[in-house]
C-alpha cells in the first residue's frame, strides 16, 4: 500500500488511494488548515480529491480539521462507536474557543458497523476493515489493510505492551494482529514493523 504521510505540529496525518480519490487518516490541530493545504500542494494533492477521512479518536492533535475537510465536500467514515466521541471535541471547543475549531456537524457522515466497514471499503477499492481498538481512548478505532498495514491512533507501541501490562490494550493488539499486518503507522512518530 502506498502510503502518504504529512506530517506537521507532531501529528500524523496519513493519505492512501482509493478508487475515486483520496482517503484521509486523522487531521491535525484545529486552526492549521493552511498547513495542511500547503502539504497538500507539495504533493500535489487538491483537498477536493480527498473523498473520505477516518478519524482514529476524536481528539484534538487528530480530528481538529474534520470540518474543514468535510466543508471541502468530504465525507467523514466513522465507526458507530465513535459517534458520541465528536460531539464531546464540540463541547470542549465551545469552552476553549481560541483554537478556531470548527464544529463537526452530522452531515456527510457514513457511520458503519465493524462488518458494515469491510464492505464500504471493498467498494472503494480497499481491502481492511475499520475495528474499534481501545486502550488510548475508548473511541480509538484502527484501519487495518489485510496482510499489509494498520493506522493505529495512539494506541501505546506494540514494543511497550508488557509496560502497560493493560488487558484492553493487549486485546487490541491481538486483534490487529488477526488481520496478518506487517508495518504499523501510529499517530506520532515514525512507522514501525511488527
Ligand atoms: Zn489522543
Amino acid at each position: 500500500m502506498n502510503v502518504i504521510n504529512l506530517t506537521y505540529k507532531s501529528a500524523n496525518c496519513f493519505l492512501i488511494s482509493a478508487d475515486d480519490g483520496w482517503v484521509m487518516i486523522d487531521t491535525g490541530w484545529p486552526d492549521t488548515f493552511s498547513q495542511l493545504l500547503q502539504l497538500l500542494n507539495q504533493n500535489n494533492i487538491s483537498a477536493y480529491e480527498i473523498n473520505y477521512l477516518i478519524i482514529t479518536h476524536f481528539h484534538p492533535g487528530h480530528a481538529g480539521l474534520t470540518q474543514n475537510l468535510k466543508d471541502l465536500g468530504t465525507n467523514l467514515i466513522m465507526l458507530e462507536n465513535q459517534v458520541a466521541f465528536f460531539n464531546k471535541l464540540n463541547l470542549f471547543y465551545k469552552k476553549n474557543p481560541k483554537a478556531n475549531f470548527k464544529d463537526i456537524t452530522t452531515s456527510n457522515n457514513i457511520i458503519l458497523s465493524d462488518y458494515d466497514s469491510r464492505n464500504f471499503l471493498k467498494s472503494i477499492g480497499i481491502d481492511g476493515e475499520l475495528i474499534s481498538t481501545p486502550g488510548h481512548s475508548d473511541d480509538s478505532i484502527s484501519l487495518v489493510i489485510d496482510e499489509d498495514c494498520a493506522f493505529i491512533g495512539d494506541l501505546p507501541t506494540y514494543s511497550m505492551l508488557e509496560a502497560y501490562d493493560d488487558i484492553v490494550i493487549e486485546d487490541s493488539w491481538d486483534l490487529i494482529q488477526q488481520y496478518h499486518v506487517k508495518t504499523i503507522y501510529p499517530g506520532h512518530g515514525e512507522p514501525y514493523e511488527i
